[in-house]
């Protein structure tokens, strides 16, 4: 797998760490006499303007804007969307312009969930926003927008949603070779990786790399938005296609693919009582921040799974994908429920 032929553009803070999380696997443990020893992989330690999993595809999406002479980036994301913030810092770092696309998907017009979090950073990081209702046609509402840039004369570089397509999601790729050489250096031998799976590219891009890398380790998808038929066709047909663009299409097969959507609860960006009393637990046991709409989930089935039985004597290492700046846009929601 040789990634310096995509040319990314490096601004990462890489490789992050993989650290023990003995607090929770403790806590686990001790419910239950069995559950998984649990790892941490910092990929909310990023460090572009916080962090968060969308850092890695876009040093392979900016080199290709780079590439493409592009001066604008333009994407679009729900109102507290990290990707979009992500997006808006590399913009910034690389002297571009920033046309971003909000969509209200979550239906809240609560202050701190339409103005803080995310949305005060974006502001902050100099991109251009409009906001849409919930359930526009976000890919129109791109082509639009991109239209309109090169309509004035700039020259618009389009990022979908999460910055999940074949480019972006070789930084996930690059992450299993990365997460894979650091187990090997310190003799760490992992059963399952467990992530976040939403628009797919993580979870597309960890399955392409390993299954190139011949590396045999099961990924957990834990969904936060799509039914599991969906997400899983949306994960494999995107992990052919990034293992095609290494050049090696059939070493991912469908049976590497597994989401896991049932901790969804309400919705894409709703919270529940078990996620927060997720947020809680890993917060008081470890000190670790997750954030309400991802990690948050995915660590509410993470607990769920522990306690049914399903990691018992597993080594899992937990993709920590970043978002804690997101809390701030669910302050109503999370206030008086943390004691
Ligand atoms: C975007 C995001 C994810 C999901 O990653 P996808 O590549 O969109 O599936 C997970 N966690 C956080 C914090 C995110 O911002």
């Amino acid at each position: 797998m040789h990634l310096a032929r995509f040319n990314p553009v490096r601004f990462a803070h890489l490789p992050t760490p993989l650290e023990p999380l003995p607090g929770l696997t403790e806590a686990l443990t001790s419910e239950s006499g069995g559950g998984p020893t649990l790892w941490v992989k910092r990929d909310d330690c990023t460090g572009l303007a916080g962090g968060g999993n969308k850092t890695r595809k876009l040093e392979y999406l900016l080199g290709d804007a780079l590439a493409n002479e592009a001066n604008t980036l333009v994407t679009q994301g729900a109102v507290q969307s990290n990707h979009v913030r992500q997006t808006a810092a590399a913009a910034a770092r690389f002297g571009m312009a920033c046309e971003i696309i909000l969509e209200e998907r979550t239906g809240s017009h609560a202050v701190d969930y339409t103005m803080s979090g995310n949305v005060l950073l974006d502001e902050l990081l100099g991109a251009k926003i409009r906001r849409v209702p919930g359930g526009t046609d976000m890919t129109q509402a791109l082509a639009e927008v991109a239209a309109e840039v090169a309509a004035r004369g700039g020259r618009p570089y389009v990022i979908p949603g999460g910055g999940s397509n074949i480019i972006g999601a070789l930084g996930y790729a690059e992450c299993a070779l990365e997460l894979v050489a650091q187990a090997n250096e310190m003799g760490l031998e992992i059963d399952r990786i467990v992530t976040a799976t939403g628009s797919a590219g993580t979870h597309a891009g960890l399955v392409a790399g390993l299954a190139v890398m011949g590396a045999d380790i099961p990924v957990l998808g834990i969904g936060v938005r799509a039914p599991k038929e969906t997400q899983e066709s949306n994960v494999f047909r995107l992990a052919v296609e990034t293992a095609d663009l290494l050049g090696h299409r059939t070493r991912v097969t469908r049976d590497m693919v597994v989401a896991d959507c049932d901790y969804v609860g309400a919705g894409y960006g709703l919270i529940d009582d078990e996620v927060i009393e997720a947020l809680k637990l890993i917060a008081r046991t470890d000190g670790l921040l997750l954030d309400p709409v991802y990690t948050g989930k995915a660590m509410k089935g993470l607990i769920a799974l522990s306690r049914q039985g399903v990691f018992d004597g597993e080594t899992v290492v937990f993709l920590h994908t970043g978002g804690a700046q997101g809390l701030f846009g669910y302050q109503g929601e999370l206030q008086g429920k943390l004691g």
